[in-house]
């Protein structure tokens, strides 16, 4: 582990230092950027990053509170607060000190670095190779996909130095990022692999960004690639000509290539057959892919390029797995929280675990198990291996650990806390007990030979097959695109309305509150108050308040849309009841959408004197709505609104005494209008991955997916389902799904209207969907039980559903029904 003092790091990084504590500060052992995940206050460095919107000079005086001496800033705090008793080193650019540390770092390895670059399968050929060469060699790589400008510096940070070689993946999205990266990774040995469109927006031609992503690799000894396509062929050979790199490439027709590999591909499984060194080989590979396929050539170029081929490798090649990259969140039996993540395990990836743990525990009272195998790492003795591990489940306060595997249960001494040992994953799956698992959060991770997802199944609630599964990093991106759209003093209210259009309610406003998001909106007071009980702090509004629900929003913090003079006497009453003062309240003005608001200035005149005169509410914000943002040729008409909404409510304003916030524009507004941004804009079906126009490259946040629960051939002239509206024109194969009208896949989806996806192809509906189940199609898709099909994500696009039904996105995110359970995932 790194030990160094705060005046070397300062040195390092070339900061001033600025300390006040007298000199006996511990010395720093982790670093961070992330302030959830900090766990050994004391001997962190916490280096405030700036981004356009995202700002951790924020977070610092909080970390203080919570124990962190140590930070480096470009700035240092206005006001006079408890931080200026930190050690703070001040530089110019925190990101530009964060990757100087890391450069250092990495001058101390003594073992060579492989550099993984390219669009797509980074971390896949990274995971394999580790894989591939663990029994052979001491490895240490980057965790998941840490690639990014701030991902490297902390991937090389974590490095255990006793290593045979370094594995780090680099990832950029923008000119002139790479050469940042190649500064501090420094790579011995490169593999470029798939060079396809991910973040071609930044770049004029693919070649540009080959020639970008070739500069990790200047002064490197061997650079790996695949001949196929002739520019990155050419731009490579250029660029290398008169450099020392010895190119290796690999090929599946080009007869030039280093390495000839020609795959067959037979229903289950792959075979390649390829000669080197006079030898010929020939092994099974577990995929059909094509990308699966690309990859794993890339790892077998690299291994015979370095001259570590050998017979045993072949094995290995055909047990390689599919790389999870996720950590799940599940519901748990016995209302436990599962974090599963069961393809791994070693030091740097338990410790990420833990930070994701610690973020879900909803309360800091949740008792935490870990259920941990034995750990797969060479390079530590074991003892001191375990000794790590206690020491991480202590600072993590973690409360039980369940140690599966000889290896941990001959090390059980060293752990403080409650343990169990079982010897194997098959002896705890016969003696567990379900009443042993209770309101608790449980991290469930084990190296991939111990199978734990049978534990998972086990601990998990057991629902039926179909779910949405919800990627909290695309929701994240999704809000990225939007901030960038807007100026950054413009607040952003996020809609959480209607379960978040369908993504649940909870898990979406706490990564959003995590962002910084100003303002959330919820439709009705109860969906407000589960935010509030969950701990969400963010101000949170209510679009449809009733009177009912008034007492219990004032007693949550919830602040009303008041749109009419009814609603306004109704709230003022219980507001004036309840003794508070000065409570937030948003007015809604109508201006052509003809749904709620105010339309009689003089009416609203009244009430904002009113107001400002009896103190016991405050006009916190106001606001209209367009009736049609998203189409050009409504555009005149939602200038009328703009003109007519800044009249009325200049006339709000001109009452109050606090600075009111203007808004206006939803997610399509926000695009195509942005000179109408005013102090807020309101975001809705962009940040879930729906956009009006071609430049807002968004995403959908959730993918529907359910199993095959039965196979049956059916015969010509048989008919299927309810009406017997399906019939058989040819015999065919098909196969019932769990899912139906009442979980949201719409009836209109019968008969050959809507198609899932299943094994690379698009089976239709056939007959009519019933309440709980469909039939489809699968002829041609070779299905068996117990196979996933997509009925909403990256194949079947929600585009999609919505034409099939004749129907917009924001209907078919939100019938989607309660009962289909919602998993988040978060890389
Ligand atoms: C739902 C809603 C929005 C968000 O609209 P999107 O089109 O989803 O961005 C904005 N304002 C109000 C008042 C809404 O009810």
């Amino acid at each position: 582990m790194i030990n160094y003092s705060i005046n070397k790091l300062a040195d390092i990084i070339g900061g001033s230092l600025q300390t006040a504590v007298n000199g006996d500060a511990k010395p720093i052992s982790n670093i961070s950027i992330d302030s959830r995940t900090i766990v050994d206050p004391d001997s962190c460095l916490f280096f405030a990053l700036k981004g356009e919107r995202h700002d951790g000079h924020r977070y610092i005086e909080g970390l203080y509170k919570k124990g962190v001496r140590n930070f480096v800033v470009s700035q240092l705090p206005t006001q006079p607060n408890q931080s200026e008793h930190a050690n703070l080193i001040v530089v110019k650019n925190t990101l530009t000190a964060l990757q100087q540390l890391a450069a250092h770092v990495r001058n101390e390895f003594d073992f060579p670095v492989l550099a993984i670059t390219g669009s797509n399968g980074k971390t896949i050929v990274k995971e394999w190779l580790f894989d591939l060469l663990q029994s052979q060699f001491r490895i240490v790589r980057s965790p998941k996909s840490y690639n990014s400008q701030v991902g490297v510096p902390l991937s090389l940070w974590n490095m255990n130095r006793d290593a045979d070689l370094g594995i780090i993946e680099a990832g950029i999205s923008k000119p002139a990022e790479m050469i940042k990266l190649a500064d501090l990774i420094h790579p011995e040995f490169g593999i470029i692999t798939t060079i396809g469109d991910a973040h071609q927006e930044n770049f004029k031609t693919l070649e540009e960004k080959l020639t970008e992503k070739l500069k990790l690799f200047e002064g490197a000894e061997l650079l790996v690639y695949r001949k196929d396509s002739a520019l990155i062929d050419q731009v490579i050979n250029n660029k290398f000509k008169n450099e020392h790199t010895k190119l290796f490439s690999w090929s599946t027709g080009e007869l030039k290539a280093d390495l000839l590999i020609r795959i067959e591909k037979s229903l289950q499984k792959s075979t390649l057959y390829f000669s080197w060194l006079e030898k010929s080989y020939e092994t099974e590979i577990p995929f059909t892919d094509d990308a699966s396929l690309e990859n794993v050539c890339h790892c077998l170029a690299f291994i015979a390029a370095k001259g570590w081929l050998k017979e045993r490798l072949l094995s290995q090649l055909s047990s390689l797995q599919p790389v999870a990259m996720r950590l799940e969140l599940k519901q748990g039996i016995n209302d436990c929280l599962l974090v599963n993540d069961y393809y791994n395990s070693d030091i740097n990836s338990l410790e990420i675990a833990l930070q994701f743990l610690n973020q879900q525990t909803s309360s800091s009272r949740q008792q935490k198990t870990v259920i941990l195998s034995d750990i797969r790492q060479s390079g530590f003795p074991a003892r001191q291996l375990y000794a790590e591990v206690s020491r991480l489940l202590k600072l993590n306060k973690v409360n039980r650990l369940i140690g599966i595997g000889q290896n941990i249960a001959e090390h059980g001494t060293v752990f403080e806390m409650t343990t169990e040992f079982y010897p194997s994953t098959l002896d705890f799956v016969q003696n567990w007990k379900s009443h042993n698992f209770k309101d608790e959060a449980i991290l469930i991770k084990g190296a991939r030979e111990f199978r734990f997802e049978e534990i998972a199944l086990l601990l998990q609630k057991k629902y039926h097959q179909t779910q949405l599964e919800v990627n909290l990093n695309s929701l994240v991106e999704n809000l990225n695109i939007f901030k960038e759209k807007v100026k950054p003093q413009t607040k952003i209210m996020a809609m959480v309305k209607a379960f978040s259009y369908g993504s649940g309610t909870v898990e979406i406003a706490r990564a959003l509150e995590f962002q910084k998001i100003d303002y959330l909106a919820v439709a009705v007071a109860d969906e407000g108050i589960e935010l509030r009980q969950a701990g969400i702090e963010t101000p949170i509004v209510v679009m449809n308040p009733e009177g009912h629900s008034f007492e219990a929003m004032i007693e949550y913090r919830l602040e009303p849309n008041v749109y009419s003079a009814e609603l306004f006497r109704q709230f003022n009453a219980v507001a004036k009841s309840s003794a508070v003062s000065y409570y937030p309240i948003h007015i809604k003005i109508e201006t052509g959408m003809n749904r709620l608001g105010f339309s009689e200035v003089n009416e609203l005149k009244h009430i904002s004197q009113q107001i400002n005169h009896e103190e016991v509410l405050r006009i916190q914000s106001v606001f209209t709505h367009l009736a049609g943002s998203d189409e050009a040729q409504h555009d005149e008409y939602t200038r009328k609104q703009y003109q007519q909404f800044i009249e009325i409510s200049d006339i709000v304003v001109s009452f109050q005494k606090n600075k009111v916030i203007r808004h206006i524009l939803n997610s399509a507004g926000i695009e195509r209008f942005p000179e109408f941004q005013l102090d807020m804009v309101r975001l809705g079906i962009g940040l879930y991955g729906v956009a009006a126009t071609s430049n807002t490259p968004v995403r959908p946040i959730a993918r529907w997916t359910s199993v095959i629960s039965q196979i049956k051939t059916v015969n010509v002239g048989d008919t299927i389902g309810y009406g017997r509206k399906g019939k058989a024109d040819k015999a065919m194969t098909i196969a019932i799904v769990p899912v139906g009208y009442a979980d949201g896949f719409l009836r209109h989806f019968s008969n050959g209207v809507g198609k899932m996806w299943i094994n690379g192809t698009k089976a239709p509906v056939i007959g009519n969907v019933c309440m709980d189940m469909t039939m489809i199609d699968v002829s041609e898709a070779n299905a068996q039980v117990g196979d996933s099909v997509e009925l909403m994500g990256e194949h079947i696009h929600l585009t999609d559903l919505a034409e099939w039904a004749e129907t917009i996105p924001y209907e078919i995110l939100t019938g989607i029904s309660q009962r289909v359970k919602r998993v988040y995932s978060q890389e």
